[in-house]
């Protein structure tokens, strides 16, 4: 357990909007605020089409957060460069440089 006592259950029904009495405490907390980065960091790295829903709801709550989340939002723009549509277009093209043009389909 972090060391404001608060679990990753709670966390995780955060996230979902069930524990709207723990955004005072995110808001503050350091520890709150690192486990929902790599919590939002780890679904994007094992699921990239992850619930929507949820992301959603981060991304509000983020906003809502404003400043305070500076350390956030710098790991999810971290998130979106690595595994993002940025990151795959770049796969895609590393994999054209070494696979010749498939031209024999006419
Ligand atoms: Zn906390």
């Amino acid at each position: 357990m972090r060391a404001c006592r608060t679990t990753d259950e709670r966390l995780f029904d955060f996230v979902d909007g069930l524990e709207p009495d723990l955004e005072s405490h995110v808001e503050t907390c350091d520890y709150c605020q690192d486990f929902l980065a790599e919590l939002w960091v780890g679904e994007l790295s094992t699921d990239l089409s992850a619930p929507v829903l949820r992301q959603i709801r981060f991304d509000e709550f983020l906003r809502e957060l404003g400043q305070l989340t500076v350390d956030v939002a710098t790991a999810m723009a971290r998130a979106f460069l690595a595994y993002g549509p940025a990151a795959d277009d770049a796969g895609e093209a590393e994999s054209a440089n070494l696979l010749p043009p498939p031209d024999d389909e006419e």
